[in-house]
């Protein structure tokens, strides 16, 4: 339910947060995981103001993105336990694909933010 285990009056989501879900086991410090739980936590609680009952976080990973400088990356399929796949794609190609995931998380907070 994203609450804190000693003071379940508060949620905690993000890096100040250890989720967990059945899927993915422990969460991962990462903006893939801040902005869907979050988004869910938000949810909890407009539910909760509402009367209505919180629901728990359903969530797993689908893939490994990372940008290392501005001309190499690493994009890796993982498993639901976040455990990496075989397939790998680095490079320029690996960049480029990174760079375009971080433009379009930008895009959605400006269309979320409207
Ligand atoms: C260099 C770097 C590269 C990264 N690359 C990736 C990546 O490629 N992919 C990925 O998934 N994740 C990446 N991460 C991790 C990702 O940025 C974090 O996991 C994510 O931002 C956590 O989100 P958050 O909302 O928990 O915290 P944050 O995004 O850190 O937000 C916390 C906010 O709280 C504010 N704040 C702090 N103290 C106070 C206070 N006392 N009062 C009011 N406001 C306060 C801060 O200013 C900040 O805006 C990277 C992190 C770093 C540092």
């Amino acid at each position: 339910m994203l609450r804190s285990v000693s003071h379940p009056e508060i949620y905690a989501v993000g890096d100040a947060a250890a989720a967990r879900t059945e899927a993915s086991g422990e969460l991962r410090m990462a903006c893939a995981t801040a902005m869907p739980v979050g988004s869910h936590a938000g949810k909890n609680i407009v539910a909760e103001l509402r009367g209505e009952e919180p629901k728990p976080l359903s969530f797993r990973y689908y893939v490994q993105c990372l940008s290392i400088g501005r001309r190499n990356g690493l994009i890796q399929p993982v498993s639901a336990d976040d455990s990496p796949k075989r397939t790998i794609i680095t490079g320029k190609t690996a960049a480029f694909v990174k760079e375009q995931v971080v433009r379009s998380t930008v895009r959605t907070l400006r269309l979320a933010a409207r």
